[in-house]
């Protein structure tokens, strides 16, 4: 197992090797994550910094939080969180690999999926050998490689809000790495698998794609873990934080192949929190988990999306569980006066200045969003 901290330095590398490439990648650049942005976004004197009693719809958090059983299973762990219990990583690694049927290997666990996405852009690209994104999309990747020097080319989402994989794959031909979030995050529209099989099949030959599958299971988009399998030149994200609600808890993990994932092990390799790993166990073991919140996001957001609509406002389809409405002014004004009547929505993004990011909460906290909604549309 990639996790297998026993077996330091990992994949054939010689202890000297390993830290010498550790020093090289110890860089000062700082791991940007929704969770930081999320909060930049509160710090203003009208958002305060407490969230006591605030609808948060702002940072694609589950609203529900972990199972219960994940929380009885924290519950139960008393004095075993004075250990590091490797064990339990190198278990959770099995089970997980024995579920999505990877090779052994072929699995590195990670305290959610920011770091080794951020690792994974340091790792495959360089001044010569740029990112290549969608806009918009997750901004962390292109944070990592600007403040790592790296070249960041931008490509808009098609018209159908798929990436556009046919023109990303042509913009740079000494690109390193391409991000493709699936579905995408601010606008949680799906990428058929066929245009991401097209891109591993026509991108530079050295090149590394960068699945983050961080919504997939909200969605009916396919996923790429196979052709990590299968050795190509990608590597497949998944986190803990969305539908099974464990944001807090600090679960994800990468999958690709062993000489790919050895290269994001130069960047760190963290103990894991022993609570993120009972709970995670717990998720995966109930089967009729996600398939639930899958349905009741679902309805909650599209039942979300049609009120939206009916009050003349534009808005993304979404298969996710989070929508960007376009409110036909600057949205960073429109997220403040909703923030004024203590609902706190996401924010804009560059390429679309006038559209705001919404995260499905509850029912009632999507009542709360409709009314200021309808407050704040009336405002001029
Ligand atoms: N990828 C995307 C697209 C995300 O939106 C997020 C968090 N919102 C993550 C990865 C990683 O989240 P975490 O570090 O909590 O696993």
């Amino acid at each position: 197992m990639a996790n297998d901290w026993l077996k330091l330095p990992p994949n054939g590398l010689t202890r000297r090797n390993f830290l010498r490439g550790a020093a090289a990648a110890a860089a000062a650049i700082p791991i940007m994550t929704e969770a930081k942005l999320a909060w930049a976004s509160q710090q203003t004197k009208q958002f305060g910094a407490n969230s006591t009693g605030k609808v948060l719809l702002n940072a694609n958090e589950n609203p529900l939080g972990p199972s219960e059983a994940a929380l009885r299973a924290i519950d139960e762990l008393g004095a075993r969180c004075g250990r590091y219990d490797f064990n339990a990583a190198v278990d959770l690694a099995k089970l997980i690999t024995a579920q999505e049927g990877l090779k052994d290997g072929y699995l590195a666990l990670y305290a959610g999926s920011s770091e080794p996405l951020h690792f994974s852009v340091l790792a495959f690209t360089s001044a010569a050998h740029g990112l290549v994104c969608a806009a918009p999309s997750s901004e962390a990747p292109g944070m990592a490689a600007a403040a790592a020097n790296v070249p960041v080319h931008y490509v808009p989402l098609r018209s159908d809000y798929a990436h556009d994989v046919r023109r990303m794959a042509a913009i740079d031909p000494n690109a390193g790495c391409f991000y493709i979030c699936n579905p995408n995050n601010p606008t949680g529209s799906v990428t058929t698998r066929d245009d991401l099989y097209w891109l591993l099949e026509h991108k530079p030959r050295h090149a590394v794609v960068i699945v983050d599958e961080a919504y997939i299971h909200f969605s009916d988009a396919k996923t790429m873990l196979d052709c990590a399998v299968a050795d190509r030149d990608v590597i497949v994200l998944r986190t803990f934080s969305k539908i099974y609600g464990m944001a807090g808890l600090r679960l994800g993990f990468a999958v690709g192949r062993p000489d790919l994932l050895a290269k994001l092990q130069l960047y760190g390799m963290n103990p894991l929190p022993l609570p993120g790993m009972v709970a995670a166990r717990e998720c995966l073991q109930d089967k009729d988990l996600v398939p639930t919140r899958k349905k009741l996001n679902a309805s909650i957001r599209d039942a979300s999306i049609a009120w939206v609509r009916t009050q003349n406002f534009g808005v993304v389809p979404s298969q996710a569980n989070c929508f960007m409405v376009d409110v036909r002014r600057p949205g960073a004004e429109f997220v403040k006066a909703m923030a004024k009547r203590n609902v706190y929505i996401g924010r804009t993004w560059p390429a679309w200045p006038t559209h705001v990011r919404i995260t499905v909460g509850t029912e009632e906290e999507m009542q709360l969003f409709q009314q200021a909604f309808a407050e704040v549309a009336k405002l001029s």
